[in-house]
This record gives C-alpha cells, structure tokens and sequence, in this order.
C-alpha cells in the first residue's frame, strides 16, 4: 500500500433531513429498522441474501446452481443459470403492463413519442431480427453511436436479445473517440444516426461515422437511422438504413438464452483521472443488482413518470434510463436535447407538462441551473415532483439545498447516489423511505454492499475520518474485468489492498457511519501535512453565495510544499474583482479553517470537464503549475476552456 497519511476532513455540515412521514409511509423501504434487518441479514449470509435476490428478481431459463464463485479478484455470480435481459426486460410485462407506457419521447425540437411495452417488445424483435440477417451472432460486439432518441434503447435491447454484447458511445463524442472504442471491441457493426438534435442544430453522428470508417477494419455494416434529415440520408457501400433493416422482420424473435456471465456491454469511464477504461459488464448479476436498486433508490411505482437525465452514453444511462426501469415496467421519460434550448427554462417546463414525479440528474447540471437564476423553475408547476436524485460527483451541500429548496419545493427526499461505471450500480445511497440525509452525504450502503473507508494500513478508520474508499466483498453488478486487460483490471482495482475492490476516491466517515465522499485520491492535496480532499474546499467557497462552481488543485511550492489554487465560476451577474477574492479566502478560512485558504483564487468563464460532466482536475494541475497539458484529453467536453484559462494566466 501506498505510504501515504491518511485524508484531512475539515468539512462540518450539520443539518439533518429525515424523510417526509407520508413518504415513508408509501414508500417501499419504509424505516430504518427495516433497512438494518436487510443489512444484518446481508451481513449473516451474504450469499443467502444475494441468493434470494437473484431468484426474485428476475426470470431465469435455467436457475443458477451457486450464488457466487470468487476466485479473488474474479467474481461469478449466479453460475449455472441462464437468462435473457431483453426478455426481463419486455416479454416478462407483455401480459400485465403490455399496453402501459414504456418510454415518453420528447425530442429538441418538441416532438413527442409515446411507446407501449408491447411496442418496444415489436421493434425490439424487429431490429434483433434485423441484426441476425446481417451476421450478427451471440458473442458479437456491436458499437452503438446514437444520440437520445427511443432507437438507442431498441439497439442496446436488441443485442441483449440475440446476446451479441454493445459498446455505447456518447453521441458528443468525435470520429476519433468512436474509431478507438470500436477499434478495442472489434465492433462487427455500428448503429447510427444521420444526426441527433442539439442546441438547435443537427450533431452530425453520420459525418463522423463515415470519417472515421477506414481505419475501423473490423466494421462490416453500419445502421443508419434517420433522426434529423428531411430526406433519407445517402448510402456508402457499408450503409444500411435502419427501417430498410426492420421492415420486413419478424415482430416475434426468441431471445437467445446466455450463460448468467455471458458479457452485456463494454462501456469506458469518463476519463476523469485518467485514460478511460473499457469496463466489462456481465448479464445476470447485472441485471439483479440493477433491477432492485432502482425499485429501492428511487422507491419506482407504476404510477411514477422517471426521469433520469444522463446521457445512454454513461453508465446512469445504462443502468437507470434504459435496463433499470424496464425491469421495472416503469414509464421513463427521455429527452433528446440540451438543457437550455430553447430557454433556461427547458427542463422545468418538461417537468410540469410531463408530470414528472422523480428527477434524476447530476450535480454539474444543478449547479449550472443555480448559476442561471431561480425564476426560470419557479416560473412552473412542478408539484408532480415527489423524489430526486444525483450522481456523477460530489454534490456541495450549497447546490444540495438548493435541488431541494428551489426543485423539490422542500418537499421532496434526495438520494445522492455514490456509484460508478465499474459498480454497474448504485452502491451507497440513501433510501428515501428510511434514510435521514445530510446535504453532501451519500449516507450508508445498500444493504449487502460492504462499503469501508480503510486507512493506509487497510485497517478502518475511526467514525469521524477520512481514507480511502473500498467495497470489501464481491457484488453481483461489479465490473468483471477490464476489456482484453485482466492485469490492468487487477492492478487498477485489487492491488491497492490484495482482494479487496479500490475505488479510487477518498471518503469520510462520520459519527453516525455516514459516508461523505470527498473526491479523487488522485486529487488529495497536501497542505503542510495535512491531505485534504477536494470536495470539501470547493463546497465552502461554493457556499458563500456568489460562487457558481469551484475547483480546488495543488501546485508545487517551494515552500509549502504545495499551495492550494482555487479555479472559481461565478454565479450569472456577478462582477469579478479582487474584493470578491479576498472575501471568498475570508470565507474559507472561517468554514474550515486557515489551512484550507487558497493561496491563489482564479476566475474562470467555465472549468474543463469530462463529457459527462465532471470536472476535470488533473488538467487544472496542469494550469496551475503552468505546465503543458500531460495525459488523455480525448473526453475533455471542450479545449476553448483549457485554452482561455491558459490565457488568463497571461
Ligand atoms: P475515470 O475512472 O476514467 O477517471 P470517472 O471515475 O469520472 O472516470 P465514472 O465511472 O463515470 O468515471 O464516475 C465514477 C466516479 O464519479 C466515482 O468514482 C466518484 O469519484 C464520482 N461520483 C459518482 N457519484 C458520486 C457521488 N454521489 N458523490 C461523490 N462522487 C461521486
Ligand atoms: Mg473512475
């Protein structure tokens, strides 16, 4: 283990949200007394438990012989068993919700699509079919590179279904970032579009195929729906439009029956620290794990309208916009286009008129909203709303209280769901029926999810510290390898601690065992000896009220041996003047104390981020000590940002 101390807290957020009586009351988990019996029972018998979960979960062909079969760091999870997740997923609901809602479509432009989970289960079948009379065959990677339209959760059911294994790949994402991805899966085919609405013009996903096809040797055909074109968009020799594909197939295909370990999907993380890496996920562990988190996290009824925001791109897309909430027979509301298009008002107006009654986004986008002003959602009647979530980062308890006080109008429980592409799944969360929240806490674990925040000598902390963050025992969604890489999977994720699963963050664990992630390790910073976690500086200068977002990096100091710089967005309309800047290092000191004032606070028109979102601090290092830029840049969201913060500088 590294020789390291372990992580500082300074953060003190003392306010307490236990949940509304009346949601509790409704609410699937319902107490926490109910939520210790489901730990405790986890606890005794973790393959009992999980055992059981498997058979209620979903359908199996053939039932599973063994829970688990771990041969540290590698996990089986319901062996023996087959199943199909297009099957779990449609077929299962045909006779008691076929004719209910799958999915509310609403495209940029205001077009809307309604589909019945007897209508999905037809154009499942349809596409499956359609990939089976191109070659397609169970084992077979296929590379999906779609924007948000109803196509993209046909194409991922659709493999599931002929158990030929997707590679999603985020429609904002180059011909460079595709070529690479594909290249890695040797994707046999590609399903696209001619363009995807965004920001009121047409992403032209085609334009990138077609440009980054010769040197994809291994793609022999390329599905093209046609999504924004008036006219059907021209043929190159690989080309096949989609509804020349489908029209003609059979609307009944019999799912093929994998092993519970056959592969579902390869999907890469963000890149936040790092070179994205190409996660592998399998199916029947998977589609357990998935199926009850959703059910739990967001207390899914068949009256909800859901709503999570993320792009199919990520891994929230997978598990809780697409196979989540089908194995729920939820109605899932999905929306092609940007955020503020065509005004600010976008989502909150989709919320009213949909009726929206759980919102599921990230806090990037809240504090996005929050720097835009509050008239935009109080201009609309979201009343429908009755739970929200967020994932992807840290939420800062400032933009927390905000969620809950300008969106859920107070009335409605958040679940901060700490999860990642590598869980497949939600893993410490509150229960909205049963959890108090603390704004900025993603609280405790889910039943069965063994979550320890160990100290460098792999020994846990005292309540009330910070370390590293480990999941201690196998779960059923954990990634299985990394694609083609099982020695890097082995030494990213189980090296750390032998046998036990690194996440690669920091967390710290309060008095009453709540979790509060305070970001990268990657990014701790050590300040006079003390190694402080990111998080917890940027969400006291998030709330001294002017500041939008922040982003906290070390740079070397000859003296300190490293000094802290404060990269700052301000909220809309506020000046930026050194006035600001000494009140915000005031502020810090006095949130959290003197070792934490940043030593230099620099203003920023925006902070580089990942596609998905997620600010990028490793390039801000780069800044800050003025260096040239080291490392991956291919998910950096936006390169005009790197460069206008480099230009400040001068
Ligand atoms: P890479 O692994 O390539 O650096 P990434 O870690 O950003 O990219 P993801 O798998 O999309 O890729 O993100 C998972 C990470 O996001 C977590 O490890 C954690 O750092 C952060 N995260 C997600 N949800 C939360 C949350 N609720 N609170 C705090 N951090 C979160
Ligand atoms: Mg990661």
């Amino acid at each position: 283990m590294a020789d390291s101390p372990d992580i500082t807290s300074v953060l003190t957020e003392g306010r307490v949200f236990p949940p509304p009586p009346e949601f509790s009351r409704q609410a699937h988990i319902k107490s926490m007394e109910q939520y210790r019996e489901l730990v405790a029972q986890a606890d005794r018998d973790p393959e009992g438990y999980w055992g059981a979960r498997g058979k209620e979960e979903i359908f199996w062909k053939t039932p599973f012989q063994k829970v688990l079969e771990w041969k540290s760091p590698f996990a089986k999870w319901f062996v023996g068993g087959t199943t199909n997740l297009s099957y779990n997923c449609l077929d299962r609901h045909l006779a008691t919700h076929g004719d209910k809602t799958a999915l509310i479509f609403e495209g940029e432009p205001g077009d809307q699509r309604r589909i019945s989970y007897r209508e999905m289960h037809a154009e499942v079948c349809r596409l499956a079919n359609g990939l089976k009379s191109l070659g397609v065959q169970k084992g077979d990677r296929v590379g999906i590179y779609l924007p948000m339209i109803p196509e993209v959760a046909v194409a991922m059911l659709a493999c599931a279904r002929i158990g030929a294994v997707h590679s999603v790949v985020f429609g904002g994402f180059s011909a460079e970032a595709l070529r690479e991805r594909m290249n890695d899966a040797g994707a046999k085919v590609v399903i696209t579009s001619d363009g995807g609405w965004r920001k009121g013009a047409a992403v032209p996903l085609k334009g990138n195929v077609d440009a980054a096809l010769p040197e994809m040797p291994t793609v022999e055909k390329v599905i093209v729906a046609q999504r924004t074109a008036k006219t059907a968009p021209a043929k190159g020799p690989k080309d096949i439009l989609w509804n020349e594909l489908v029209s003609g197939q059979s609307a009944t295909c019999e799912p093929e029956w994998v092993d519970s370990e056959h592969p579902l999907f390869i999907l890469y993380t963000s890149g936040s620290t790092g070179k994205p890496k190409g996660v592998l996920h399998t199916t029947g562990g998977y589609a357990v794990y998935v199926s009850l988190t959703t059910r739990w996290v967001f207390d899914l009824k068949d009256s909800d309208t859901y709503w999570c925001t993320a792009d199919v791109g990520w891994v929230t897309g997978h598990s809780y916009v697409v196979y989540g909430p089908l194995m729920n027979h939820a109605t899932a509301f999905m929306y092609e286009g940007a955020p503020t298009t065509p005004g600010p008002d976008r989502f909150w107006e989709m919320i009213a008129r949909n009726k929206i009654t759980i919102l599921y986004t990230a806090p990037t986008a809240i504090r996005a909203f929050m720097r835009l002003g509050d008239e935009h959602p109080k201009k609309h009647d979201m009343s429908s709303l009755r739970l929200l979530g967020t994932v992807g980062e840290p939420i800062n308890p400032e933009a927390w209280i905000w969620y809950r006080e300008v969106i859920g109008r107070g009335r409605c429980p958040i679940v901060d769901t700490w999860w990642q592409t590598e869980t497949g799944g939600i893993m410490v969360t509150p229960l909205p029926g049963a959890t108090s929240t603390k704004p900025g806490s993603a609280t405790l674990p889910l039943p069965g999810i063994k979550a320890e925040v160990l100290d460098k000598d792999g020994k846990p902390v005292p309540l009330g510290s910070g370390g590293k963050l480990f999941i201690t025992r196998p779960w059923p969604a954990m990634l299985r390898t990394l694609y083609k890489d099982p020695e890097r999977y082995a030494n990213t994720y189980f090296s750390e601690i032998p046998g036990k699963y690194f996440t690669g963050d920091g967390a710290r664990i309060d008095q009453d065992g709540y979790l509060w992630v305070m970001g990268r390790v990657d990014d701790v910073v050590n300040v006079a000896g003390h190694r402080l976690g990111t998080a917890e500086v940027e969400s006291a200068l998030v709330s001294e009220g002017r500041v939008a977002e922040a982003a906290v990096v070390g740079r070397p100091d000859e003296l300190k041996g490293t000094s802290l710089v404060a990269f700052v967005t301000l909220k809309k309309g506020v000046e930026p003047t050194a006035a600001i800047k000494q009140a915000l290092s005031a502020h810090v000191a006095k949130e959290i104390g003197a070792i934490a004032r940043p030593d230099e606070i620099r203003f920023a028109e925006g902070l580089p981020k990942t596609r998905s979102g997620k600010i990028m601090r490793r390039l801000l290092r780069d800044v800050a000590a003025g260096r040239q830029t080291t490392g991956d840049t291919t998910t950096l969201e936006d390169l005009n940002v790197l460069a206008a913060l480099r230009n400040e500088e001068e």
